[in-house]
Parts: structure tokens; sequence; C-alpha cells
């Protein structure tokens, strides 16, 4: 009971100084935080908290000075409405650091005013008049204790907590007294609950709304950072709409990469520069994954649908102008990609005769094969020998040779369809692969291109006119489809081949397959190591390499 007589007596005075200087203190931390205005406010609102003490105080100085006890209690009441005023508008600039919007301020005011004006000269009645004194700085504080709370850093903020703190201990003092004393009727306090509960709600509701445009304003800001980094860059730099893909804002750069006017960017699409819609697929799955993609190749054409040429894309997912957009700044790569493709047919490729070298056949026979067992389709390998050509070489010399099985080569190339594939298997030995092909098509595909090439020719240094024939093995799918094994089976047709009597085509025989291998073993021990085939009965001009053994390469 003590602590009630005190908050009635003059002590209340000293109290109210204590909690000046409390606030004093406190706010010295919260000073350099951005509720600046807000401290202002709040401290105006205290001093005159504490003026309305000294009033209450000086009473008998007032009246002695011949101040009606209406009068008096009127300015007391005056007072007591600002400071809560104050105090209201404290919480706002704390909570949202922006004014409290004045019809609010007016409402109060004015709320306040007729209560006050009614207690006291209408009513009369003392004891509403000590309700409202009470009353109105309780509201004052909460406002400003609730705006305390609900800066989400408060309690990191040692200042803030301490203010924050010192706010609901003067609260729970000025409410305390209401709860248990008589006083005051119960639903004083509820109502008081309920009334700051709903305004806190108001509040905080203009506090999210003032959070949106602040938010728009950022956006704008963002937006215009952005539209001055692509229009400054020196890499062609694109912005296109996430949702419908339509290109939004473009530099000089990018409008003159993609043969583009300004007036046109509207009309166009970020995919109507991709030349291969799977590469954008690719693309898109990516960004939906990780919503950037680096160093990503895209293979573009003009918006006149020119030269396709490579570009190296960043593409980022970021807002703007509140759309989600696709950020895409790009890097030429043409010429490193054109070097790079011409490595990589390099390194696939017979310098001599520019087709495939054996490497790269036997690697894309594998998928080949693999692709032809899916779709259930028969496939057929060639072997293809020159036959004689050591006679070519040491007759005409080596540079003829060359010049033969590039004409060789050239040759079976243009016989083919695409979708076959031929390469050099050694020196003057090619390997066929032929798609989608029956034995009894592979055989005469292999023998179209005897024909062909019977019919070639190439002209040596004194102009004599130099022809040349090939032996060719066939070796069809469905016996052992395994590419070293159908090379082996070609390579044995071949050999009959050339026993048949050269510029001839065999198919391999599975009958004869064991009688093949037999014989196989029997020319790798002895005959083949002599070249029987290249016997001096079958070609005259042999006679001329009479007693020269040494192979061409071997010499070189
Ligand atoms: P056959 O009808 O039995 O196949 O007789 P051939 O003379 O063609 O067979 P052989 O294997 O004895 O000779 C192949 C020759 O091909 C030997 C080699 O000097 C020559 N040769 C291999 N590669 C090249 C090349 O790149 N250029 C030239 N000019 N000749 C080559
Ligand atoms: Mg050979
Ligand atoms: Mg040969």
């Amino acid at each position: 009971m003590l602590f009630f007589d005190i908050f009635e007596s003059n002590a209340r005075l000293v109290l109210s100084c204590l909690a000046f200087l409390f606030f004093l203190f406190s706010t010295f931390y919260v000073r350099r935080l951005k509720v600046g205005r807000g401290l202002f406010f709040l401290l105006a609102g205290l001093a005159i908290v504490f003026v309305t003490s000294l009033v209450q105080s000086y009473a008998g100085f007032f009246y002695a000075h011949a101040v009606s006890a209406q009068i008096l209690t009127l300015a007391e009441m005056l007072l007591v409405l600002t400071s809560a005023v104050l105090l209201v508008i404290a919480s706002s600039w704390i909570l949202m650091n922006t004014a409290l919007g004045a019809n609010i301020v007016f409402l109060f005011v004015s709320a306040g005013l007729l209560l006050i004006l009614y207690a006291i000269f209408i009513a009369n009645d003392a004891n509403i008049v000590a309700n409202i004194r009470q009353l109105l700085p309780i509201v004052g504080m909460t406002y400003v204790f609730l705006s305390f709370v609900s800066r989400t850093k408060i309690w990191r903020h040692p200042g803030e907590m301490v203010a924050g703190i010192a706010v609901a201990g003067l609260i729970v003092l000025m409410i305390w007294p209401m709860l248990f004393s008589q006083k005051y009727p119960w639903y004083l306090p509820v109502d008081l609950i309920v009334l700051l509960g709903f305004s806190y709600y108001l509040l905080y509701q203009q506090e999210l709304q003032q959070r949106i445009v602040q938010q728009n304003e950022i956006q704008r800001r963002t937006s215009r950072n952005i539209e001055n980094i692509v229009k400054s860059s020196p890499f062609p730099i694109i912005i296109s709409r996430l949702s419908d893909d339509t290109l939004l804002l473009a530099n000089n750069n990018a409008v003159k990469l993609f043969g583009l006017t300004d007036e046109q960017l509207p009309r166009y699409h970020f995919k109507d520069f991709f030349v291969d819609a799977d590469n954008r697929k690719i693309l898109t799955e990516r960004l939906e994954k990780n919503k950037e993609v680096h160093d990503f190749e895209i293979l573009v054409k003009t918006a006149t649908g020119n030269m396709p040429f490579w570009l190296l894309a960043s593409v980022n997912v970021v807002d703007y102008n509140n759309d989600v957009v696709l950020y895409s700044a790009f890097q030429d790569i043409t010429s490193r990609k054109r070097r790079e493709t011409l490595l990589q047919s390099q390194a696939d490729r017979d310098p001599l005769t520019s087709v495939y070298n054996r490497r790269y056949f036997e690697a894309k026979a594998v998928e080949k094969i693999k692709e032809a067992h899916r779709q259930k389709k028969p496939f057929a390998i060639l072997m293809m020998d020159a036959d004689h050509f050591k006679n070519v070489n040491d007759t005409y010399g080596h540079k003829v040779g060359d010049k033969v099985l590039i004409e060789l080569a050239a040759i079976c190339e243009r016989s083919l369809r695409p979708e076959d594939m031929i390469a050099r298997y050694g020196g003057e030995e090619f390997v066929v692969f032929l798609n989608k092909v029956t034995p009894e098509i592979a055989k005469m595909v292999a023998d179209r291109l005897r024909e062909a090439v019977s019919g070639g020719v190439v002209y040596s240094d004194d102009g004599q006119p130099v022809r040349f024939t090939v032996s060719v093995g066939v070796a069809p799918s469905g016996i052992a489809d395994d590419v070293n094994l159908m090379i082996k089976m070609a390579d044995d047709a071949m050999y009959l081949a050339k026993e048949n009597g050269r510029n001839r085509v065999e198919l391999y025989d599975e009958k004869q397959s064991a009688a093949d291998a037999e014989k196989d073993k029997a020319l790798q021990n002895k005959e083949r190591m002599v070249h029987p085939v290249f016997s001096k009965e079958d070609n005259k001009e042999i006679s001329l390499l009479d007693g020269i053994e040494t192979n061409h390469m071997a010499e070189d």
C-alpha cells in the first residue's frame, strides 16, 4: 500500500525525475540510430509529463495566486493530453521512421479534448478526471513500448533494450494501482489493453504499407542502377522478361550484335536468337535450379537469321521494374569456337585424305552399332584395300601414290550416303560403315564403290594417267556385332577378294569362317609375309620389283 501512497503523493515528482533521467541515459545509446526524431518526440512528451507533475506538486502555489481549481485541472489535463500525443507521435517515428498520419493525431486530440471538457465542465466529476490523468500517459507510454518492441533488432542493441525495459517498467508502475485500487472500475485496464491492441494493429498495418512504399522505391532505384550498368557495359547485355521472354532492354553492343534496332526490340524474344531449341531448354532448366548460369555456350543467330555465331553467356534471374527478368551478358567466342572445331576435326581426321581416322571410326562405329540395335536395323562394315599399291608408289613415286589415296577417298565419300562413314584404316586401307543395309544391299554398295574407284584417274608428274582399283570385303551385321570382330571379318573377306583376283567384292561367309581361320593362320605363318597374292604370274609389272622387298613406308 505504501507503494500506491508514494505514487499518489508528491513523491511522484521524484519518480518522474528519475524516469526522465533514465530515459536520457538510455536514449544516449540510441542517438546514433535512425530514430532521432522519435527520440525528440519521446523526450518532449516526457518533459511535458515532468511539467505536469510540477503543476500538480505546486497546486497550492497556484491556488494562492487565485487560479480556480477547475482551470488548474483543465491546464493539467491539456498537458497530460499533449504528452500522450507527443508519445504516440514518437512511437510512430520509432516504429516506422515516419510521421504519424495527421488524421490519427487529429482523432486522438479531439477525442481527448472532448473527454476532458466533459469530465471537467459537464460531469464535473473528480473521479473521471483522475482516471484520465492516469490513462493518457499510459496510452502514450504503451505506444512507445510497442514501437520499441516491434523494431526487430531491439534486443540486439543495448540502448534500445534499456529504453524498452524502462518504458515497460513505467507502464507497469502506472497500471499497477489501477488493477488493485478501488478508485478505478475493473473494466478500465481491460478497455485500455483492448484499445491499445487494436491501435497497435492499425499502426502495424500502416507500417507494412510504409514498407511496401519503401520497397517500391528501392526497386525503382535498383532498376535504374541495372539500366545504367547495362548501358555502360562494354559487353553485350540484354534483359528479357522471364514470363513471356520478350526483350525489355538491350545495350548498344547487344543491339549491334543481334542486328536489331531499338524500335524492333520489344517485338523480339530471347528465344528468337537461339539456333538450337535444346540448347535453350538446357539453359532454362539450369536457371530453374540455380537462378544463375555462368559460362554457358549458346549458338545464336541475328534478327535476320544470318550466319550463326557462338556466345558465352552469363545469365541471372533478377528483379527489374517489378518483373522477374533474365539478365544476360555475352561474350563473342566465335573465333575461339572455330579454332576448337578445327582442332577437333584435325584430331578426328586423316591429314592426307581428310576422311575420318581409325580412332574416330572405331569410337563412332560403337555408337552407330548401338543405335542400329535400338532401331533393330541391319548394318555392315566394309574393308577396302588398294590393289598393287606398292606398284603405284614404285612406278610413279610416293607423291602420285598420295594423290591416288586422296582421289580414292574422295570418290568413295562422294558415292556414300551422309549417314554412312568412311575412314582411313591404315596405309592404303579404308574402312566403311554402312547404315541400315541388308548383306545383299551392302554387297551392292561395295560393288558400286569398287566400280566408282576403278573409274578414277590421277596424273603423274609427266602427265601419264594413273588408274587404280580396290578389293573390298563385306562384313554384314548379325554374325558378331562387335566393331573389332566385324573389321576382322571384313578384312578376311577382303583377302578373299584379293585371292580371287582383286578389283572385286567378297561377302564374309559364316560357314566358311572356320575354314578362313585356318587359311588365315597358314597365311600368317608363311604366305602373307611375302605377299603371295602379289605374284609374278598375277602381274607382269611386278617383275620390275624383283628383288626389292623393302616396304615403301619403311623407307620413309
Ligand atoms: P595388294 O593388292 O596385295 O594390297 O598389294 P599392295 O601393293 O597394295 O600391298 P602392300 O601392303 O604390299 O603395299 C601397300 C603399300 O602402300 C606399301 C606402302 O608403301 C604404301 N603406302 C602406305 N601408306 C601410304 C601413303 O600414305 N602414301 C603412299 N604413297 N603410299 C603408302
Ligand atoms: Mg594393304
Ligand atoms: Mg594393297
